[in-house]
């Protein structure tokens, strides 16, 4: 839709644009009106010029939108803006963070397949490969993350695929994800990296030697607790895969959700600095507090990984977890006692949030499962939103003042 007058000025030049740069301007195409910000197409189908033309769309011999269920212009910028700050050939986007990771599984994996999954992901990834993959006939076996000879020892001759996620939640353990993807592909296998809680702007896993990286663009992504979606990003190889699921499943993107996303990537980094800096003013106050047992934060000294944390991480996340002298009841009364931080589950927000993982995120698994996880009863989770740091520590005081 360039014009003459305008060919060529309407874009953007992004040839060896830094991340900045790409996080803000990456993925737009403008139309012939010259808007200035992203463009919003709420559109399911798209016009043809004649049957011929439909005709050649349809059978793939001319480039355009047929349906948003295979090409949306909004969802494309999004994908295309995290493609450059991932470092990938090719993103694809999802409805949510688990249809992100399900059509990761439903196009690289068979019947047949071992896939190896760290132990310590989010609730609903464990849900997904318990109780459907298998029914499909996916063998999946969990490996503890950090523990690079013990994913070493997992491997079967039918493993396709190691699925991670570091920093994990709610104890920020992380994995060496360059030594991770060289033992993948020694034994053939593929590694997938949930990024959720790092986001590009601190941690670039393909870079690292991941083959895949997804994201729950519900949590830092949009920033501001809004909207739910996903992208998966890597090789365009791998994503034709991804695409071609997507395509014919349905759990695409919605352009207004893309919208939104894009948005939130233009301040993604300055944001994820904030985050970052309160979390670990918050981190080391409460290590001094007498109430507090153990604090989990891998920006401490204390972390059992804060060196490879500085290697492999621009910054060290904003999700604080610690533990309580006095187990659940006086984790619930700390954490009733709070009065401007909310009481979810969610993260990746504006708004600080807290939460007892024992009785919520983790509150179905097993007494046992919960204890190899380290998950104890007296743990709370904060992820640190950009409230002032002095009204989140007081409010923090007031759950200490409760113990
Ligand atoms: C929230 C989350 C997901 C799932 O994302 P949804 O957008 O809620 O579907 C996956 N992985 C991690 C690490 C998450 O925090």
């Amino acid at each position: 839709m360039t014009t003459e007058w305008n060919a060529g000025r309407l874009d953007s030049d992004l040839d060896q644009a830094a991340f900045d740069t790409l996080a803000v301007r990456a993925g737009q195409h403008r139309t012939a009106e010259g808007e200035h910000s992203e463009a919003l197409f709420p559109t399911s189908s798209y016009v043809f010029r004649s049957a011929a033309d439909a005709a050649a769309r349809f059978a793939g011999e001319q480039p355009g939108n047929v349906y948003s269920r295979y090409t949306n212009p909004t969802v494309r910028a999004f994908e295309e803006r995290i493609a450059a700050l991932e470092g990938a050939e090719q993103a694809v986007a999802t409805a949510s963070g688990m249809s992100a990771i399900l059509s990761i599984a439903m196009s690289l994996c068979s019947a047949g397949d071992h896939v190896l999954v760290s132990r310590s992901v989010f609730g609903s990834t464990i849900s997904l490969f318990e109780k459907y993959l298998k029914r499909f006939g996916v063998q999946v076996d969990y490996v503890p993350l950090s523990d690079l000879a013990a994913w070493e020892g997992a491997f079967k001759p039918n493993t396709r695929l190691l699925f991670v996620e570091s920093p994990s939640n709610p104890l920020a353990e992380l994995v060496d994800i360059a030594a991770l993807g060289k033992i993948a592909h020694a034994h053939g296998a593929l590694l997938a990296v949930d990024n959720c809680f790092c986001t590009p702007a601190l941690q670039q896993p393909l870079q690292l030697g991941a083959d895949i990286v997804m994201h729950s663009a519900t949590k830092y992504i949009d920033g501001q607790g809004r909207a739910l979606g996903g992208v998966v990003a890597g090789s365009a190889k791998l994503m034709e895969s991804v695409v071609g699921f997507l395509r014919t499943a349905g759990p695409t993107l919605s352009p207004f959700n893309a919208w939104i996303f894009l948005k939130g990537l233009e301040t993604l980094r300055i944001r994820m600095q904030a985050h970052c800096a309160s979390a670990l003013q918050l981190a080391q106050w409460l290590e001094i507090q007498p109430g507090i047992e153990h604090v989990y934060y891998s920006g401490l000294a204390s972390h059992p990984q804060h060196e490879l944390a500085k290697r492999q991480q621009k910054d060290f996340g904003a999700v604080v977890s610690f533990e309580v002298k006095g187990g659940k009841q006086a984790a619930w009364r700390f954490i009733d006692a709070t009065r401007v931080i909310s009481i979810t589950t969610n993260l990746g927000d504006t708004k600080t949030t807290i939460a007892h993982p024992a009785s919520t995120s983790h509150g179905r698994l097993s007494a046992e499962e919960r204890a190899s996880a380290g998950i104890k009863d007296s743990l709370i989770r904060v992820a640190v939103g950009l409230e002032d740091i002095a009204d989140l520590k007081a409010d923090l005081a007031r759950g200490l003042a409760a113990l």
